[in-house]
Parts: structure tokens; sequence; C-alpha cells
């Protein structure tokens, strides 16, 4: 295994380097054994209590962990600096296939951008992080990764007292929108170029020789963004802190603190408890998505002409449609296109509103639609039954349009209705178990999580409806 660091060599004044400062006790509780096998490690690494790397301790030959300074908007107000206050990049692995991926330690103690935190990170939102993160990237959505969690004995003071934890975390880059606004800001021309050009001998190698590259280069973040939230509305996912300074260029789902996958069906649902304004409703993301282009727009305008970023810009919602269009088709089972497609999917989201159906169960069951039987498996779920018959008879004549057997369609339609998403009652049952030390329910739940649309890898238990307690659990930015 070897580690490069690109960031730390070509990129003097973006970062702070310093060594993390090791977890009082800390020990390697849980490590994603798949994406360790696909990463090419060793199995030694996590033998026992672990390698030092996991909790702070120790480096792996070659890293040279550094803080990465960047800025943002948070909740559309300029923030000014912010930086990674609590996360180290530790090294860039270097993959046989010429790609690279961050080490990026979270809950690595104070940098010089932690401002009034405490730079921990606590087992309840290392847990929540790891679990969301393989959550999606099994869904099929773009999305940073969880290696590892180390849990210490250090007491860490949140709403109440909670433990230490540190999360390893993997991505291609860890590069935000707030990264180009931080040198916008501040005056510093040549940096956002500098880091423009980085971006793209790294992770646009192939436009590096194009005269427009940088148009290129922007048209291709706001099509990954667009298609990004396209993915995240499909599954009933509300990522909570839509700042900027949280915001993957490589379009990947990035810091996850209080998301909530939906479970009734509720387009205005606000998972951030201190989200007051409902700025970052389930229904408002794929607004704020494009909101917060236009800030990156504005940062990059040194770079381009006006009319460019326009150009590039115009991409979002045709973009946003096109990957969203072709997720409910397949949620809906139409294997064909017809003009009026769209009034099946407002009317059974129209029914589902009214009765705060259960998302994902609902197009689960919804999967399960014989064509031929007037009989819906979906029906005993609503109470208005009129109205959902009405609903149905439509439905049902527009698949036998479609003139495909009930097995296609199904297979098509289980492939894009996962049986399993991570509603928060789940990852609260996992947190409450590890905070006991256990680590079987987080490894079942984790397994599961490997196989969303699999109706033999979920139990019916992880399937069942949230308890009402479920429903109405708290989570803050406070992690
Ligand atoms: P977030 O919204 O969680 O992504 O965090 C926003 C900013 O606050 C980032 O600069 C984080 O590094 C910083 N931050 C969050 N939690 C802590 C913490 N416990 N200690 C230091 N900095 C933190
Ligand atoms: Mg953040």
């Amino acid at each position: 295994m070897q580690f490069t660091n690109s960031w730390q060599q070509e990129l003097t004044g973006f970062y702070t380097a310093l060594d993390p400062t090791p977890l009082a006790g800390g020990r390697l509780f849980y490590h994603n054994a798949a994406l360790a096998k696909e990463m090419g490690l060793d199995d030694a690494l996590f033998q026992g209590s672990g390698h030092g790397v996991w909790s702070g301790r120790e480096m792996l030959p070659g890293m040279s962990p550094l803080a990465q300074v960047y800025s943002g908007h948070q909740f559309g107000v300029w923030a000014g600096q912010l930086g990674d206050g609590r996360g180290i990049l530790l090294g860039e692995q270097q993959l046989a296939n010429g790609r690279k991926l961050d080490w990026h330690l979270k809950g690595a103690g104070l940098t010089p951008y932690s401002r009034m935190g405490d730079g921990r990170a606590v087992i309840r939102s290392s847990v929540r992080e790891f679990l969301a993160s393989e959550a999606l990237h099994h869904l099929g959505i773009p999305t940073t990764r969880a290696l590892a969690l180390a849990i210490g004995d250090e007491p860490v003071l949140r709403e109440t007292q909670e433990c230490g934890a540190m999360l390893m975390r993997i991505a291609e880059s860890h590069l935000r929108f707030g990264h180009f606004e931080h040198f916008y800001y501040g005056g510093e021309q040549d940096k956002v170029r500098m880091l423009a050009d980085y971006a793209i001998r790294h992770h646009w190698p192939h436009l590096q020789d194009e005269a427009d590259r940088y148009l290129l280069w922007f048209t291709d973040i706001v099509k990954r963004t667009a298609g990004l939230i396209a993915l995240w509305q499909s599954v009933g996912f509300a990522h909570g802190v839509m700042n900027t300074d949280n915001m993957s260029i490589l379009g990947l789902t990035l810091d996850y603190g209080p998301y909530g996958f939906l479970d009734d069906y509720q387009p205005g649902y606000i998972c951030n408890h201190s989200d007051y304004q409902g700025r970052y409703a389930f229904e408002n993301q794929p607004m704020i998505g494009l909101w917060n282009l236009n800030r990156l727009a504005h940062a990059l305008s040194g770079l381009m002409t006006t009319e460019q970023l326009k150009q590039a810009l115009s991409h979002y919602e045709s973009e946003l449609m096109r990957v969203w269009g072709e997720k409910m088709r397949a949620k809906l089972g139409l294997l064909t296109a017809e003009s009026n497609d769209n009034t099946i999917l407002t009317g059974l989201l129209a029914l589902m509103t009214a009765e705060r159906s259960d998302y994902t169960l609902t197009f689960r069951m919804l999967s399960e639609t014989q064509q031929d039987e007037t009989r819906s498996p979906l029906r005993d779920e609503f109470i208005d039954r009129a109205a959902f018959d009405g609903w149905y008879s439509d439905y049902r004549q527009r698949l036998l349009r479609d003139q495909a057997s009930d097995e296609q369609r199904q297979t098509v339609m289980k492939a894009a209705n996962p049986a399993l998403v991570l509603r928060n009652y789940l990852a609260q049952q996992v947190i409450e178990e590890v905070e006991k030390g256990e680590t079987a329910a987080l490894e079942k739940l984790h397994n599961a999580l490997q196989q969303p649309y699999s109706d033999a890898a979920v139990s019916a238990e992880l399937r069942q409806r949230p308890p009402e307690w479920g429903k109405t659990l708290e989570v803050s930015c406070s992690s």
C-alpha cells in the first residue's frame, strides 16, 4: 500500500500540516471488510484491537497528515472561514488503476479550524455516518465511504456526556464548493485557479488539454450535483445540512450529520432539528442544490465568462429531471414512456401525502403488483379506498399497455425500490448497542444495508414500519 500527498505537495497555503490527537483508550471497534478488500488492505491492520492508525496513534508509512482550510455559506449566509475542524486528511492511497483515495480521520482532535469545537466526534455521530454512507453506496448513490470505526474511553460533551469515537472516511477527494469560495472571497484569485487546475489534473484528467476545460469541468460538476440530488429524492434521503462547505465537487454525498430517510411520505420533512426555517426540507433539496451551484459559479467567475457560467448552470434542471424521471419510472415499473406518465406518479404521491404512507414500504409493495389482478397488494394500506382504486385502475391499464410480463416489470421495480433504507430508529437501536460495547447489531444492519434490494438479505424485522418513537427522534447538528 502506497500513500502520496498531492494536496500537501501541490497546494501550499491550502492547509495546515498537523498530526491527529490520539483518542484516549482508542481501539478499532468495527471495520468494513468488503471495502477493505476492495482497497486491497492487509488483514493485519484489523487484527486484535487494530493498528494505531484507526485511533490517530500511528501513521502508515508515507502518510503526511493535514487539515484543509475552506469556507462556506451556512443556511444561506456567508459564514467565512470554516475548515477541517475535527477531521484530518492522513494521506492519499495510490491504487494500481491510477486512482487515489483520501484517508480522512474524523474526530481526530483540535486543528487551527476547530473554532469553538472540541475536535472530537462521538459514537452516535460516527455510527450514523458509517451506516448512512454505506447504505447510500449500496443503494447506488455516490458518497464518501466508511472504512473503520474506533472507539475510546474519552468522555465528550454534547447535549449529554457521550463517548469519543473516530471514523476513517474514504473518498476520491474531499474537495468542497467551500474550498473555492474560501479563496475567492479572500481575494486570492490565483489560488482559485490553482485549485481548479488541481481538481482537473487529478479528477478530470481527460479535460486537461481542452481549451474550454473550465466550462466543461464546471458543467460536469453541475450535472453530477443534479444527478446526486435526483437520486437522493428517489430513495427519500434528506441530507439535512446542505451548506456549501458540505457539497462535494465530485458529486458525492458528504458530511453526514442530522440526515434522515423518509419514513412517512411528507415532502416537507425536515430531518435537522436545528433547521427552524426548513431551508433543507426534503422537497427543497433540488432548489438548494442549484442555489449552492450558483455560489460556486460566483467563486469561479474569474475562470469563465458569465455566459459560460450560465450555460453550465442551465444543465441543472434538465439533468435532475432526467435522472429523477428515470428512477421514478423504474419505481413505478413503467418500461416504456407515455406522455401522461407523470399523472400516474403525481397521483400516487398525492395519495401517499394524504395518508402519510411509508415511502419505502409503499414502493416495495407496489413492486408485487400483478397486472392481471384487479386487486392491488397496496389496497389495504389506504384508508380512502375509493381514491386508491381510482388510481390503481389507471395504473393497471398503463402497465398493460407496456405489454411486458409481471416478472420483467417486477425485476426492474425491485432494483429501484429498496426493501431497506437506514431509518433513524434502526440507526438508533444500533447506536445503543455500540454504546454498550456490542458489535453484533452493527454488523447485522451493515450486512443487510449492503444488499438493500434483496428480499433474501433483508429480514422481516428490518422491514417493519418504524415504531412511533422512531419517527420523532430529534437529530440536530451537534455531533
Ligand atoms: P458540519 O456542518 O458538521 O459539516 O461542520 C461545520 C464546521 O464545523 C466544519 O468546519 C467542521 O469541521 C466544524 N466542526 C463540527 N463539529 C466540530 C467539532 N466537534 N470540533 C471542531 N470543529 C467542528
Ligand atoms: Mg461539514
